[in-house]
C-alpha cells in the first residue's frame, strides 16, 4: 500500500511538472468548454506515463463530468468543439463524456470527429 501511495505521489509530481506547458497550450482556459473557473490539469490516461498528449487543462465542472458525474445534454453542447482538438486527452476525453449522452447529435459529433477509429468504436458500441 505504501508503494502505491508513493507511486501516486510521484505521478502527481510528474503531472504538476507539466502544468505550465499545459496551461500555456490551453491559453489558461478549459480545453473542453473554455471556462476559466477552477482550472486544473486532468489525467486522461492513468495507465500510461504522463505526457502533454494525455493531459488536459479542465475547469471544475468538466473535471466532474470526466469523473463520471451525469450532465444534462444541453450542458454538454459546451464541450462539443473539444472533439476537434488534435490533442488526444482533449478530444478523446471529451468524446468519452459525450458518449454517455444518448442524444443523436452527440453520437454524430463523435462519428464526425477525427479521433482514433478504435476509440470511436469502443465509445459508440
Ligand atoms: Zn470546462
Amino acid at each position: 500500500m505504501a508503494k502505491g501511495y508513493q507511486g501516486n505521489k510521484e505521478r502527481l509530481e510528474e503531472i504538476s511538472s507539466f502544468g505550465k506547458t499545459i496551461s500555456k497550450r490551453a491559453g489558461f482556459a478549459c480545453e473542453w468548454c473554455g471556462s476559466k473557473d477552477d482550472l486544473r490539469v486532468w489525467d486522461h490516461n492513468p495507465d500510461t506515463s504522463p505526457a502533454p498528449e494525455t493531459l488536459a487543462l479542465l475547469c471544475g465542472q468538466c473535471r466532474e463530468w470526466a469523473g463520471g458525474r451525469k450532465a444534462a445534454a444541453d450542458e454538454l453542447r459546451s464541450i462539443r468543439n473539444a472533439l476537434w482538438s488534435d490533442i488526444p486527452a482533449v478530444a478523446e476525453g471529451a468524446a468519452g463524456v459525450l458518449a454517455q449522452c444518448k442524444e443523436p447529435w452527440a453520437r454524430e459529433a463523435i462519428e464526425e470527429s477525427f479521433i482514433d477509429d478504435a476509440v470511436k468504436v469502443a465509445l459508440l458500441k
